[in-house]
């Protein structure tokens, strides 16, 4: 299976649609992998946090999930389809689910959160199996308890919203109890499904500008990070991929 590495990370040339139907694949199967969906934010985290990147390189399935890296993939020569996203995923998994009537467990969030995302996809997908669902706030001890609920349920598909790298720390700890076929991390997505927070308009995510419009809703808590993230990007995209300078050139 051929990969895109851009600045040390693998990347699935694959639609929303490939993923899926790999997704569809492994589970039918009953193979066992989880899919990352890596930003332009998470790719800079990867930089400096060895678990993370490890936990991502480990990966059955890695998707773009951000403009900026579909325009580098084009830069390179070697164009990833289109960005996959988790928000939209979590949709797609449940109409995926149903129709094969596998359980899904959704994991994260605030608990009324976490309901309404539960109450919403049982709406549209009245025949789903919802194996379970809980909220994302526990120690160390909870996430034994929460592995273990997982693995009871039966699920074949775990959601796991509880943000980067949190989610992916808790899903690598417990991966071997949750008895599940698929993972996957969605960060901040049930919060969207459920309106708590906006997505940002198409012509945002169009432009790479989603980052900006999260940054405008909590400016006193993302702006730091996200001048952080792009700038390192843009720093590095000139470095290791205009230049070629560094090991990790994104051919
Ligand atoms: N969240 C969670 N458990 C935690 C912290 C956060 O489930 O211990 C959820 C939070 O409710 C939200 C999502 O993770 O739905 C993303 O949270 P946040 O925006 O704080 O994460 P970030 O994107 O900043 O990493």
């Amino acid at each position: 299976m051929s990969r895109v590495s851009i600045l040390g990370c693998d990347f699935d040339s694959w639609s929303t649609e490939q993923a899926l139907d790999e997704i569809q694949g492994l589970v039918s199967r009953d193979e066992k992998g989880y899919l990352c969906t890596v930003n332009v934010a998470i790719l800079m985290m990867m930089r400096a946090d060895p678990r993370l990147a490890n936990f991502i390189h480990g990966a059955k399935m890695v998707v773009a999930d951000g403009q900026p890296l579909i325009w580098v993939s084009r830069y390179i020569k070697k164009p990833l389809p289109e960005r996959v996203t988790g928000v939209d995923l979590v949709h797609d998994l449940a109409e995926m689910a149903e129709k094969n009537q596998w359980g899904v467990y959704l994991l994260g969030a605030e608990q009324a959160v976490v309901a309404s995302v539960a109450d919403g996809l049982k709406t549209t997908f009245p025949n789903l199996i919802l194996s379970g669902y809980s909220d994302g706030y526990f120690d160390a001890q909870g996430a034994k308890q929460r592995a273990e609920t997982v693995r009871e349920s039966g699920a074949k598909i775990l959601i796991v919203a509880m943000g980067v790298p949190r989610q992916e720390y808790f899903i690598e700890e417990n991966w071997q109890d949750f008895g599940v076929n698929f993972a996957i991390g969605v960060g901040g997505s049930f919060d969207v499904i459920a309106g708590v927070t906006k997505r940002a308009p198409l012509w945002m995510q169009k432009f790479g500008l989603e980052w900006l419009y999260r940054t405008s809703q909590e400016p006193r808590r993302l702006l730091g990070r996200y001048v952080k993230t792009n700038s390192q990007f843009i720093y590095l995209f000139f470095k290791e991929i205009v230049f070629g300078l560094g090991n990790k050139k994104g051919s």
